[in-house]
């Protein structure tokens, strides 16, 4: 028998994320894949801001960055004729270090996590398929059948399901799958093509009626990942590479020579999600927890920061005897983001696909026009890149969260990106996995004399250099910033923070 703190189901890019999580909090844990490598399908192809901020934390952004590509441009066309172009680089610009989306082939993501936990000594058992567990008050019992088909029993505090769409562990801690199927039949494929038009590393989406066929640029010349409705087929309908080829040839009314498939699927979209997210001391995270269309690219991305947002609650729970207030945040915290993500995709998602006479004149017609005068305002900045890149994500109404404000910065968002003025900016100094005092005002550190030789790990910072532009003028003040950067509190009263820390942590003293 062996006896761990965490068990994670499912080396994919959630329960991978968790690992690197835990890692950084010194946090044993092992991790269960019932395939015997990590995926060799391209599948998510989007890495937002939001997300590189998290990899920037474990040391891993730069590495992303490297392997992945900038898409620079968008294109729009109709019945063939080019309708907008629109300029990509820096849309985010001042919202965050990473003011862009990163392509990045989910097969080489999960690589670049494997390797890092590699370097840091620790393997995932691969080959190893969980089959149940069990659980009492004083932790879980996980069974699997190892690489040989034997039966292994993993005794440890908590047990993550991170198992995908058809999660065992959701299954088996009793949770439905909400939601809906869209009848509609969607196909991706990854080909090398030649073309007059697709032929930038640019984005190209191409309108059409009941539906849009996108172009994202992959690694290598002529090579992309293309994704597209076939609005007349159903699962009925036998669709080959070759049904596309004359489809999106067709559709596209430009020419385009396809000379390498290098994988091609049809898929039906889901838009589902389980009840709650944690049953005792078992959680569930990512696909297992939630499924939605591909619209804006969200998926993988809200599995890691549902890891990121889970890990910081079980190490400060197992180190810091945490009260189960904190576990429990992490329930309402991303059951709530998970409800509001399948509004959201659901929406863009009808908005791309709608069929109807009315639907099909505002995308054809409207909307390359309003994109055109949406990419050339602050609209775009303000709006859909906080939207799309996920930075702002807030839990206004958390457990976790005090309710106080300071200019436009309110408790529950993650503290707003800003520069200061000898260049560095605020996530320079918050990378480290602890909760952070800020205060922000006179020269002489306001460290209060109560949070002096703590054996708390809470980092204490002190800024005299204030944006005034966020912070409305305000001086003198304090930020406290959980481990994920989102603000406990903002405001003038040191002892709310001391009074926040000793509700949830008895060792805070
Ligand atoms: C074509 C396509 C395009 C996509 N594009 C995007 C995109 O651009 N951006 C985006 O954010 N998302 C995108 N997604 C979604 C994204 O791929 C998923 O959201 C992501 O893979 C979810 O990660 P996960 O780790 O939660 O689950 P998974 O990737 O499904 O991983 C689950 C793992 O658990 C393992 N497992 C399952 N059962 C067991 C068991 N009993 N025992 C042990 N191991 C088990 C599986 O083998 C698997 O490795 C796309 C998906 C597809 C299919």
């Amino acid at each position: 028998m062996q006896q761990t703190q965490v068990i994670i189901v499912g080396a994919g890019p959630t329960g991978l994320s968790l690992a690197v999580q835990l890692l950084r909090y010194h946090i044993g844990f092992i991790i269960l894949e019932k395939n015997e490598r990590t995926t060799h399908l391209s599948k998510a192809i989007v890495i937002q801001a939001r997300t590189l901020e998290i990899f920037h934390e474990s040391g891993l952004a730069k590495k992303a960055i490297e392997l992945g590509r900038l898409t620079t441009a968008m294109n729009m066309y109709y019945k063939g004729k080019k309708r907008m172009r629109l300029d990509l680089s820096g849309l985010g610009e001042g919202l965050s270090h990473f003011p862009f989306a990163l392509s990045l082939e989910q097969s080489k993501t999960e690589k670049m996590l494997v390797d890092h936990m590699a370097e840091k000594g620790k393997n995932i058992l691969w080959g190893s398929e969980f089959t149940r567990f069990e659980q009492d008050e004083a932790g879980v019992t996980v069974y699997y059948k190892d690489e040989t088909g034997h039966e292994q029993i993993i005794k440890g505090n908590y047990l993550v399901g991170c198992d995908g769409a058809r999660s065992m562990v959701r299954h088996q801690s009793g949770q439905a799958f909400e939601g809906d199927t869209v009848p509609k039949l969607f196909y991706v494929t990854d080909v090398s093509l030649s073309s007059p038009v697709v032929n930038k590393d640019e984005l190209f989406i191409f309108l059409i009626k009941k539906g849009f066929i996108l172009f994202f640029p992959m690694e290598g010349t002529g090579h992309y990942r293309i994704i597209g409705i076939l609005p007349d087929y159903t699962e009925e309908d036998t669709v080959t590479f070759e049904t596309i080829r004359e489809e999106v040839t067709r559709q596209m009314v430009s020419p385009v020579v396809f000379e390498k498939v290098h994988w091609f699927s049809t898929y039906k979209v889901h838009s589902r999600k389980a009840g709650s997210f944690m049953n005792g001391r078992c959680f569930i995270a990512g696909d297992a927890a939630h499924i939605h269309t591909p619209a804006g690219g969200q998926g993988m991305n809200t599995g890691i920061q549902d890891a990121y947002n889970l890990a910081w609650k079980i190490a400060f729970t197992i180190k810091d005897n945490a009260n189960a207030a904190l576990l429990e945040s992490y329930n309402t915290e991303r059951t709530g983001n998970a409800a509001n993500l399948l509004r959201t995709t659901d929406r863009m998602f009808e908005f791309m696909t709608g069929a109807s006479g009315l639907q099909d004149f505002i995308r054809l017609k409207i909307f390359p026009l309003a994109a055109r005068y949406i990419s050339r305002n602050k609209f775009f900045n303000k709006r859909i890149f906080p939207l799309l890149s996920m930075t702002s994500i807030a839990y206004p109404g958390s457990a976790l969260t005090i309710t106080s404000s300071m200019g436009r910065v309110k408790a529950g968002q993650r503290i707003p990106y800003f520069v200061f003025r000898d260049g560095k900016n605020i996530f320079d100094y918050l990378t480290d996995p602890d909760f952070k005092l800020l205060y922000f005002g006179a020269a002489v550190p306001a460290n209060p004399e109560e949070l002096k030789n703590l054996k708390f790990p809470l980092s204490f910072f002190s800024f005299t250099d204030i944006p005034t532009a966020l912070f409305k003028n305000e001086t003198d003040f304090y930020i406290l910033l959980r481990p994920d950067n989102h603000i406990a509190y903002i405001g003038k009263d040191g002892q709310a923070v001391t009074r926040f820390l000793r509700n949830f942590f008895p060792n805070f003293k």
